[in-house]
């Protein structure tokens, strides 16, 4: 039998963590983290998400300040609102959801949050500190799902120096940080990809095996190694008949779970820990601002 990372009882250990933590901050500073959280139109997913986010944020202490804003907002409208929040001082963390508009350029505008406000950790120089070795994660704002599936790994208790990690999928959200989290805990690590040659085979040969490809159930027996720990990132909605549909992940779950010894579900395993590490970036973005 495998053991079921639950990331919802992981989260909630560390939104626990972070009430205490805020709350000693507040006594401290007489002021609480501020989280900003920008929404532009209504994309179904997005709203979901941004209640999620918002309520989790609340819970633990922090103040969100809400801006959602119309389908019709353009991009100089969008930058001159993250501006304005860039030298706001309730605001320590600022949130761009994911996806803009197609008129409005991501890039542009997650560029423009200044790296001290970065909470989701996209900033430039963020990824940078990430992949320097002489930074440790304490005090680094670093992308909420690659570090929620490290907090899910360092919950086995094991030295994961040496292991054996391949990452499925290099996008700059969780990929390539993911990669650069598992080399900084001396993991031996390969990225794969669309275009990797016998990926299979190199998956069944890692020891940490995380999926993030946006394919469901992808990932089948025949790609894992027995006694694997396989991360599943993925979160896709497939239909079950003509009226019901349901989450999967990237990992075909009923068929691997069996063969490795510990594996996230979907849903409930990475999804849980991306909220609660936003807390923890907009706690740090705190913290570092009153140089504490
Ligand atoms: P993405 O930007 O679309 O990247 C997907 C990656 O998978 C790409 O690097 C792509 O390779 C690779 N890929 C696609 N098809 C492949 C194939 N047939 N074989 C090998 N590699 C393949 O997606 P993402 O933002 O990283 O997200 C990945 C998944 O995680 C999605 O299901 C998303 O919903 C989920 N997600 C979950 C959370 C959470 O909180 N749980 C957070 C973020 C994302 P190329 O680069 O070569 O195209």
């Amino acid at each position: 039998m495998s053991l079921i990372l639950d990331g919802k009882k992981v989260s909630q250990k560390l939104k626990d963590e972070l009430k205490i933590e805020i709350n000693s901050l507040k006594k401290k500073f007489k002021r609480v983290p501020g989280l900003a959280v920008v929404q532009v139109g209504n994309v179904a997913a997005s709203s979901v998400y941004v209640k999620a986010k918002t309520k989790a944020a609340i819970d633990v202490g922090i103040s969100v300040f809400d801006h959602h804003l119309e389908e019709s907002t353009n991009q100089e409208e969008l930058i001159d609102l993250i501006k304005k929040l860039n030298i706001d001082k309730d605001v320590n963390g600022i949130l761009i959801q994911l996806p803009l508009p197609r008129t409005i350029n991501e890039e542009v505008v997650l560029n423009t949050i200044i790296p001290e406000k970065d909470a989701d950790g996209f900033h430039p120089l963020n990824v940078g500190k990430l992949s320097i070795s002489q930074y440790n994660d304490k005090n680094l704002l670093i992308p909420c799902t690659p570090y929620g599936c490290l907090l899910l790994l360092r919950e086995l208790n094991i030295n994961l120096a040496g292991k054996n990690a391949v990452v499925i999928g290099r996008s700059n959200i969780v990929g390539k940080p993911m990669a650069q989290l598992l080399l900084k805990e001396s993991c031996t690590v390969t990225t794969v990809h669309s275009k990797t040659i016998n990926i299979e085979s190199i998956c069944k040969n890692a020891d940490i095996l995380i999926a993030a490809i946006g394919r469901p159930e992808f990932v089948n027996k025949d790609w894992v190694k027995e006694g694997a720990i396989v991360i599943d990132v993925g979160i896709n909605r497939i239909k079950v008949n003509e009226e019901k549909s349901k989450l999967v992940g990237d990992v075909f779950f009923d068929e691997v779970h069996n063969i490795v010894s510990a594996i996230t579900p979907v849903p409930g395993g990475v999804g849980p820990m991306t909220i609660a590490c936003l807390l923890r970036n907009t706690t740090i973005a705190f913290k570092n601002s009153n140089t504490v």
